[in-house]
């Protein structure tokens, strides 16, 4: 049903693990070359390898891109060992929950830095590249596709800072998408509720309990769930673009 994504390159932050790890492996699997970036070599390699070995090309690109340097060398190194850059996955992103009265404030700094400034680093380093790809062959049409959150459309007590961070992403990705959609580079946004990841492993241990009791009856959503849907997006023609995917567990209210 779904275009394939064959003589075409994506860049997934967050490889690593997660959602970013399905991602980057369904869209090799949808025929693109991928370019995983994250900070942990060893994981991104083994991905790699798994790729490689099932026929389709990946590259790892070991980088922090709250580092502004980084985040660019990340997306010029894809350009020049890939050849070209015709879809961007801006997944990594962290989750620290808990009050915001006597929080730790470098929560909130880890938070802004990677779910926003990240993002931001990542869309205006590529931006100049999807705008070429989508002025081209093979698809004439370019994809940005920003992982927000439930958290993003919702706000709610102790998620304070993560909401303002993915409500953020929401509002650049519409912004920017009423910017370039003429030139046919969609931006997305896909607004995951509870995804079976490592995100949790992050949480303060007495926030992780309470969250873990919160989910408990949850029957969680799988990486490969949003990875789908991430696919269905960027695989779509050129006529349609799909601006935004939310996708809870069918049991969480
Ligand atoms: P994971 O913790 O499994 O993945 C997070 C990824 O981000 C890892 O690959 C990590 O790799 C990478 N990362 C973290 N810091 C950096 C950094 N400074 N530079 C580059 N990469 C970094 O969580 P998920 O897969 O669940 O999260 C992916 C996205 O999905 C996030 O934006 C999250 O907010 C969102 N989301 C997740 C939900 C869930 O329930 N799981 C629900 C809603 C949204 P490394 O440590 O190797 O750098």
């Amino acid at each position: 049903m779904g275009e394939r994504l064959d003589g075409t390159v994506a860049l997934v932050t967050g490889a690593s693990s997660g959602i970013g790890e399905a991602a980057a492996r369904e869209l090799a699997r949808q025929g693109a070359a991928v370019a995983l970036v994250a900070r942990r070599k060893d994981r991104l390699d083994a991905l790699a390898a798994e790729i490689t070995a099932a026929g389709a090309a990946a590259i790892t690109v070991e980088a922090d891109v709250t580092d502004q340097a980084l985040a660019v060398a990340a997306v010029e190194r894809t350009v020049a060992e890939l050849g070209r850059l015709d879809t961007v996955v801006n997944n990594a992103g962290v989750m620290l929950l808990g009050p915001i009265l006597g929080a730790p404030t470098e929560e909130w700094d880890r938070m802004v830095r990677l779910n926003v400034q990240g993002l931001l680093y990542v869309a205006h380093a590529a931006l100049p590249h999807l705008v070429e790809a989508a002025a081209g062959e093979p698809r004439r049409v370019a994809d940005l596709v920003n992982i927000s959150s439930v958290a993003g459309r919702r706000a709610a007590a102790f998620s304070g800072v993560y909401n303002l961070t993915k409500h953020g992403v929401n509002a650049f990705t519409e912004s920017l998408r009423q910017e370039v959609t003429e030139r046919h580079v969609r931006i997305s946004v896909v607004e995951p509720g509870a995804v079976e990841t490592e995100l949790a492993d992050h949480l303060r241990p007495e926030i992780r309990e309470v969250s873990r009791q919160r989910f408990a009856n949850v029957e969680m959503l799988h990486a490969q769930d949003i990875a789908d849907a991430i696919a269905y997006i960027v695989t779509r023609p050129r006529r349609a673009a799909i601006n935004e995917i939310l996708i809870r567990p069918t049991n969480q209210p």
